[in-house]
């Protein structure tokens, strides 16, 4: 079930860790709408996504020019305080809500095993468009500003709940055990495998009990991206009116927090960055 990706710890991190200013600056604008106003506190996955309770998580920290793992405890759930009241409460309700009933449904159905043994076979009964938009929303909660304010079509795409986007990186969902060490919130960064091949990634991950994706402009072969399943039709299309199923494996990880690759190896829940 948990796929080791030991071959990490060779591979070069590009990593910008910003400095207190851009810190301060990643919050002045709501990562949606980019209006300067106050901004409330959106858990990434949603409260009621099973992300509700004080856990201690694993984060990358800097000391000067290097880069360490350290523990932090974070009450509540995991949270940032980057959308405005009105995206949060107004906009974005509906794609939350959405999102918490099609994880819910995965935990509480029993799931079925697909011919291979190896992947569960889905129904999603939900509506994927909106699925779809708060898995962007949780992505744009989580990026710094530059990053949101590069890419005025996935906010369109947030903002306007008929819009569909054919995306520009891939989005690889799986399933997430229930286990104390699954967990990663890792942004957008790119990896080097010039010292250990097929480990070159663009992307980022955002996984959480019981369901994780992958956001992938690339993916090496070592990280077994076959072992993932590709949902961008889910934003490029309307939603079905029957339901669908969807095929997804199960692993405590799709690419691994950068945390881990430095050489921690994971005990709880991994966050490289914090806003
Ligand atoms: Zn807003």
């Amino acid at each position: 079930m948990a796929d080791s990706l030991g071959g990490l710890s060779g591979v070069m991190h590009l990593v910008h860790t910003p400095d207190d200013a851009e810190k301060k600056a990643n919050t002045s604008k709501c990562h949606i709408c980019l209006r300067s106003t106050g901004l409330s506190r959106e858990h990434v996955p949603p409260k009621s996504a099973y992300n509700n309770y004080n856990g201690l998580w694993e984060h990358l920290a800097t000391q000067g020019n290097k880069l360490s793992s350290r523990s932090m405890r974070i009450r509540g759930g995991f949270h940032v305080k980057t959308l405005c009241a009105d995206c949060n409460n107004r906009v974005c309700a509906p794609y939350a809500s959405e999102y918490v009933e099609f994880v819910r449904h995965l935990v509480e159905t029993p799931l079925l095993l697909d011919q291979s043994g190896e992947a569960r076979v889905v129904s999603v009964r939900q509506n994927t468009l909106f699925i779809a938009k708060e898995i962007m929303t949780m992505i744009l909660a989580i990026e710094d500003l530059p990053f949101v304010e590069l890419h005025d079509e996935l906010r369109h795409f947030v903002l306007h709940p008929d819009a569909v986007l054919t995306m520009p990186f891939d989005i690889l969902a799986f399933l997430v055990p229930k286990s104390p060490e699954t967990g990663t919130i890792a942004p957008f960064h790119g990896r080097v495998d010039s010292f250990a091949s097929g480990f070159g990634f663009t992307g980022g991950e955002i996984s959480w009990y019981p369901f994780g994706f992958v956001y992938a402009a690339a993916i090496g072969p070592r990280y077994r991206p076959e072992k993932m399943t590709n949902v961008n039709a889910w934003f490029s299309q309307r939603p079905s009116r029957t339901p669908g199923s969807v095929r997804l494996f199960c692993r405590v990880t799709g690419v691994e927090s950068m945390s881990c690759a430095l050489g921690a190896k994971r005990k709880r829940p991994q966050i490289d960055r914090l806003l």
